[in-house]
């Protein structure tokens, strides 16, 4: 017990394994790439289903590239990064990057993609105003996880009343605030490998760092082992939204 003891926040806890079916719900292409895909490598080789849903193309991301081709190529990139963490169903539901807005269009598409498909588990990019003090959140990340919260609580009321209605039973965000999290060994490299794959994105993005430099640093930072945690092992933390 530590001097501060039951003011601490507790211990994060190994995320849950009685699912099947995990349903990736993001703003941007990169975002799945920059929290949880060593996660989520882990999890498609443990023989999980996951589906990424992007909100927007990313097509504001690239500085000096019109927005109709830095879309594709986006896209492009994407679909390979997610093909080598084992992520094959990726879809873009083409809201604008970089306006996203929580409001009736956004839900609606959100709710949609959900009872497509059927997600056990629902996973987002961290909403909240800031990653650390001084470091502050993009609004779309924050209006996008404003808007998958909004239909998780819609759909949970809905399945009190209406048995068919399909409900994921949790939503997580990956998060600089953990409650849970995946132990990744063995899953790093591959993670890098899939941000690696935003080739395009990152060279603009800092044209002075191999890209695949770039993607080492932030992948590793992302999975970096906590003390007192899974033996200190890389993990990659994850926040419960709803209990
Ligand atoms: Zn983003």
């Amino acid at each position: 017990m530590t001097a501060s003891g039951s003011e601490t926040t507790p211990a994060p806890e190994p995320f849950p394994t009685d699912w099947t079916r995990c349903l990736v719900l993001v703003a941007h292409p990169d975002d799945p790439e920059y929290g949880m895909s060593a996660a989520v490598a882990r999890w498609t080789t443990e023989g999980r289903h996951v589906v990424y849903v992007l909100a927007s193309s990313g097509e504001a991301g690239i500085e000096g590239m019109a927005p109709e081709v830095a879309g594709p190529v986006r896209e492009e990139e994407q679909r390979r990064s997610s093909a080598i963490v084992g992520v094959t169903e990726v879809e873009f539901l083409g809201f604008p990057d970089s306006r996203i807005v929580d409001g009736p269009e956004l839900r609606d598409a959100v709710a949609d993609a959900i009872r497509r498909h059927r997600p056990d588990v629902v996973v987002s990019l961290y909403s909240g105003p800031e990653w650390a003090p001084g470091a502050p959140n993009q609004s779309d990340h924050m209006e996008f996880g404003a808007a998958v919260g909004t239909v998780f609580d819609d759909l949970a009321a809905a399945a009190g009343v209406e048995s068919g209605e399909a409900r994921p039973l949790f939503w997580f965000e990956s998060s600089p605030d953990p409650t849970h999290y995946v132990v990744v060994d063995g899953f790093v490299e591959t993670a890098v490998d899939a941000l690696a794959e935003h080739s395009e994105y990152l060279s603009v993005l800092d044209p002075d760092t191999p890209v695949r430099d770039q993607a080492r640093t932030q992948v590793e930072n992302v999975c970096a082992p906590r003390e007192g945690l899974a033996d200190g092992r890389p993990v990659v933390g994850f926040r419960r939204m709803r209990p």
